[in-house]
């Protein structure tokens, strides 16, 4: 699963690679305390075959038991997070370096008894950066908040991104003729704008992806890491649903 078009330039987006468990996963981490385990609620399915004169009756699982999912919320209310952290979600993300910056502060992924999490990412001593963010409006500083932005724009946007475009031309200019000139690309990226688009993979538990969440999903966090932050809850939640809103309530 992929959500495309983040900032609205047409090239970052954050995947859904792969994923580990699921809300059953985190009712039989912490089931396993009284040596039982539980399984899905299944409903009955018929599909009509030989157009519509055969039917195949199966069921399927849709969802947790009653019980299990008091469970799930039951743990977030007590603060019992282990059972959360046996789900693993990996995400390749696409983003500018000034937002995967502040991405990279989430250092914790699996338990917090290991310190780091997987993360891999693309690097520019191999591959010429050749993509940027382009801004499509340019929001004013926020008047209280010395970090924040404000929903209104500046009016001269047009006149400013010309004076962006002109930078970045003369930027990636440079950084062609350092590369034409025979420099290495570890030391040509020293030309390059900051709004290059850089990608990675990321592995979290869903306690680390719900953290990640609560923190960028919010009005005080920069506007194009609420983006990637609120994608990534729509993925999480294709995974966990009762999982990740028990530690959204929660974690808060
Ligand atoms: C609005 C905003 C502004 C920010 N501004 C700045 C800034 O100006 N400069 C800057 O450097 N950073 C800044 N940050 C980053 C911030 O300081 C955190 O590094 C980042 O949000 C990651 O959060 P975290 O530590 O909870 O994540 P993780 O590192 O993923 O940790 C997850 C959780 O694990 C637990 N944990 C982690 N390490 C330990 C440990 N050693 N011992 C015990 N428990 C642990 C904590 O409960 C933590 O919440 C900002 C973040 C936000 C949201």
């Amino acid at each position: 699963m992929k959500k495309e078009n983040i900032l609205g330039d047409d090239i970052g987006f954050i995947e859904l690679v792969d994923s580990l468990g699921n809300d059953l996963t985190i009712v039989n981490s912490a089931r396993v305390s009284f040596g039982t385990r539980s399984d899905w609620k299944y409903e009955e399915v018929t599909d009509w075959q030989d157009g519509g004169k055969t039917a195949i009756t199966y069921k399927r699982p849709s969802g947790l038991k009653k019980k299990d999912k008091e469970l799930v919320k039951y743990l977030g209310e007590h603060k019992h997070f282990s059972p959360y952290r046996h789900v693993y979600l990996q995400f390749h993300v696409k983003m500018p370096e000034t937002i995967a910056r502040e991405f990279y502060k989430h250092c914790i992924g699996a338990d917090y008894t290991f310190k780091d999490h997987a993360w891999n990412e693309v690097s520019s001593r191999y591959r010429p950066m050749n993509e940027f963010h382009t801004p499509q409006s340019l929001r004013k500083q926020h008047e209280d908040n010395k970090q924040a932005s404000m929903d209104e724009c500046v009016e001269n946007y047009d006149e400013l991104m010309k004076m962006h475009a002109d930078l970045l031309e003369h930027s990636n200019k440079v950084y062609q003729a350092w590369l034409d000139a025979g420099v290495c690309k570890e030391q040509a990226r020293y030309n390059l704008l900051f709004s290059f688009y850089t990608e990675f993979f990321w592995s979290a538990s869903l306690q680390a992806v719900a953290n990640f969440i609560v923190l960028r999903d919010h009005p005080s966090a920069a506007k194009e890491i609420q983006l990637y932050a609120r994608a990534m809850k729509e993925l999480a939640m294709s995974v966990s649903p009762e999982g990740l809103t028990a530690l959204l309530e929660n974690m808060k």
